[in-house]
């Protein structure tokens, strides 16, 4: 069978560490066709939008995608293209494992835990008032006449809406997800104490929600008890459940728990798309150096094909990972070692091949 892979491989390192996962994913020998894409930095230049309709249309079409990160313009006003993404194609649930690899040297071991992250709502949502803008003042006055609070006339604002629907949804995939890969408990992560409206709204239909799978075991802590946690006994951890914000900041303390951002794949799935991204940033600091370590792309791409249905294949990409970590001869820099990206997927292809 054939599967049609929209393929974006964005900025700085993304065309890099996409050729590399290409090729790997090629040597599973799964028929894949892939559809290259633009979106990002290029995309503005050649096409006037840094996410192009035809990109979106693309991804409606196949319903799956492999995509390199994409950089954000900071303080421009342009909305993040990976916002946009996940908000234009409604992928609810982020998904970012994070289990220690061997041959990787880390403070732990045995860490293997997943990130579950709402990925629309919450603070990212994108509901922004800029500084001294006509908006924020109005909303200033509107705030004032609801509730009497008090906003300085020189600040910025980012609202946080966190709704029962949208919470739903990812407590119960976090717990199908737990079911589906043997996983024994949920925690969430949440600081329901001081936002009571947004983060109690989603500890307490994340609790009630709970209820309805006794079969996996329910753990409630705060999120800054459980960035501490997370670095002293990550074992203890299991599925992560987390509003898209702290999903986002603690996605990355996981990816250092087991060797770095190079490492780690990431998913967002929705009802009817999925995008399988690396959970790293563009890294413009050795973007076209040829060093990017492609694992977190090319894991990614593992867990692209386990959701099209190709599990041999995904298994066999996992454990030639696993066996050119363990060998150790071939590593990036991230890694301690001197091998370029293309070494690096040539070392993981050749092994999918001898798998
Ligand atoms: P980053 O992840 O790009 O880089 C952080 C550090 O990790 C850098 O030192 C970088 O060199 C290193 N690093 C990252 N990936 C690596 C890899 N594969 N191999 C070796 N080293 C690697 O984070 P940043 O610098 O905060 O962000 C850069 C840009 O990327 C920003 O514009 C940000 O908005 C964007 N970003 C995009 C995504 C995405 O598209 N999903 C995610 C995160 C950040």
């Amino acid at each position: 069978m054939t599967h049609r892979v929209v393929m974006v491989a964005g900025d700085g390192i993304g065309p890099e560490v996409a050729a590399a996962a290409r090729h790997v994913l090629d040597a599973t020998g799964v028929d894949l066709e892939w559809m290259d894409r633009p979106a990002g930095a290029s995309a503005l230049e050649h096409h006037g939008s840094l996410l192009p309709e035809g990109t979106l249309d693309a991804i409606r079409d196949c319903r799956v995608a492999l995509k390199g990160p994409i950089t954000t313009p900071v303080g421009t006003g342009f909305r993040s293209v990976n916002v946009a993404l996940r908000q234009d194609l409604d992928l609810f649930a982020a998904v970012r494992p994070a289990r220690s690899l061997p041959g990787v040297p880390t403070r732990h071991d045995g860490v293997d835990l997943v990130v579950v992250r709402e990925n629309t709502e919450d603070l990212y949502q994108g509901i922004e008032f800029e500084r001294g803008s006509e908006e924020a003042r109005a909303l200033r006055v509107r705030l004032r006449d609801l509730g009497g609070f008090e906003v300085r006339e020189d600040a910025g604002v980012t609202l946080k809406p966190i709704s029962v629907s949208g919470t739903q949804r990812i407590v119960r995939f976090a717990f199908e997800y737990a079911r589906a890969n043997r996983r024994t408990k949920v925690t969430v992560g949440h600081k329901a104490g001081v936002m009571r409206y947004s983060d109690g709204l989603f500890l307490e239909t994340a609790r009630a929600d709970a209820r309805g799978y006794p079969d996996v075991a329910w753990e409630e802590i705060q999120v800054d008890h459980l960035s501490a946690r997370l670095v002293q006994r990550p074992s203890d951890f299991d599925v992560l459940l987390l509003p898209n914000l702290y999903g986002d900041i603690l996605s990355d303390l996981c990816a250092g728990l087991v060797g770095g951002l190079g490492l780690i794949p990431g998913a967002n799935i929705g009802w009817e798309y999925a995008v399988f991204e690396p959970v790293h940033g563009s890294a413009p600091d050795i973007a076209g150096t040829g060093i990017a370590n492609p694992i977190a792309m090319i894991l990614s791409g593992a867990m692209l094909l386990r959701h099209v249905g190709e599990l041999d294949a995904a298994a066999r990409v996992e454990g030639a990972v696993d066996a050119v970590l363990r060998e150790g001869s071939v590593r990036t820099g991230d890694l301690g070692g001197t091998s370029t990206t293309t070494e690096m997927a040539d070392a993981i292809a050749s092994a999918v091949d001898g798998a």
